[in-house]
């Protein structure tokens, strides 16, 4: 092998090993919503995405529908038996439908949901606080014949899974935060719901539900955590909202916490993408389901 063959053959395994010790992707793919480009997808009521960040796989949420969750994951290839922690945001339908699919591929992931009084993702309470006692009774009349275990657990739903209940903002991995909110809204009255934060270098990548405590509110808790957003993606939940709260949660958005770029999703509503449209320019990131985007 002459000199030249030789340093050009090792500085090809030098290039072929460096491209395979890079680092994965930083990006987000929608895998569920109800509305997209993509036509090996299928669109309907609800959201799911996948988040790979800094190697890690994170699912958050799982769609509507069982068997419309295991369509689009196989449509874009999404290994759902890889993942490093699954978040639910809510315990609405339109969220956990595809959970029963995802416990079926991986039945010991674990899930992080919000601890709900007695709610669907389970519970536990202390004996000490949960009832009030009366001694007077014969035991046979009273809970746990008078000498209550101390922990009072409640079933989940999907009995078995491996669910973490968080009733708190948590740091759950360096750098990957939970942004835990009540909303106080009509309809979703006392309804806990968990919003992703991730750090990266240039600022936060907060990825949202519903956003049923408001957005404003999920805004100011990621601000604690770093003030500048890089990019917020999912459903704002302004579907039904009129044209001046529109208009001014769009201007929140652009003005007030500077977001650098958005992708709104799901229950942002057709009057909010227009206007974040308008306020965003082409700062707005299109994220429909099937969207792949990158995050830097
Ligand atoms: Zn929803
Ligand atoms: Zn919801």
């Amino acid at each position: 092998m002459s000199y030249r063959l030789r340093v050009s053959v090792f500085f090809l395994v030098l290039l072929l090993s460096s491209t395979c010790h890079a680092q994965p992707a930083n990006r987000v793919t929608i895998l569920y919503d109800s509305f997209g480009k993509n036509p090996a997808m299928t669109v309907d009521w609800g959201f799911a995405a996948l988040i790979e960040y800094g190697g890690k796989r994170i699912l958050f949420d799982t769609g509507n529908n069982a068997q419309t969750f295991e369509h689009n994951v196989k449509a874009v290839g999404v290994d759902l038996q890889k993942l490093d922690l699954v978040v639910m945001s809510h315990r609405h339908g339109d969220h956990m439908g595809g959970l029963a699919y995802l416990l079926k591929i991986n039945p010991t992931v674990k899930i992080y949901a919000p601890k709900d009084r007695s709610g669907v993702y389970g519970d536990e309470q202390s004996s000490t606080t949960w009832y009030r006692k009366d001694a007077s009774l014969p035991a046979e009349q009273r809970y746990y014949g008078g000498a209550p275990p101390e922990i009072i657990h409640m079933g989940a739903a999907w009995p078995g899974a491996n669910f973490q209940l968080i009733d708190k903002n948590t740091e759950i991995a360096p750098g990957i935060y939970l942004i835990a909110l009540v909303s106080d809204k009509p309809g979703t009255l006392e309804l806990r719901e968990l919003s992703l934060a991730i750090r990266t270098p240039e600022g936060l990548a907060l990825v949202v539900g519903c956003s049923h405590p408001g957005v404003e509110r999920i805004l100011q808790e990621a601000s604690t955590i770093d003030p500048h957003i890089k990019i917020l993606l999912g459903g704002l939940h302004q579907i039904q909202a009129l044209d001046p709260e529109v208009n001014r949660i769009a201007s929140v958005l652009h003005d007030q916490y500077k977001l650098e770029r958005i992708a709104p999703g799901h229950c942002t509503g057709e009057p909010e993408f227009s206007a974040l449209k308008k306020a965003f320019g082409d700062h707005y990131v299109y994220a429909g389901v099937g969207t792949v985007l990158n995050i830097p």
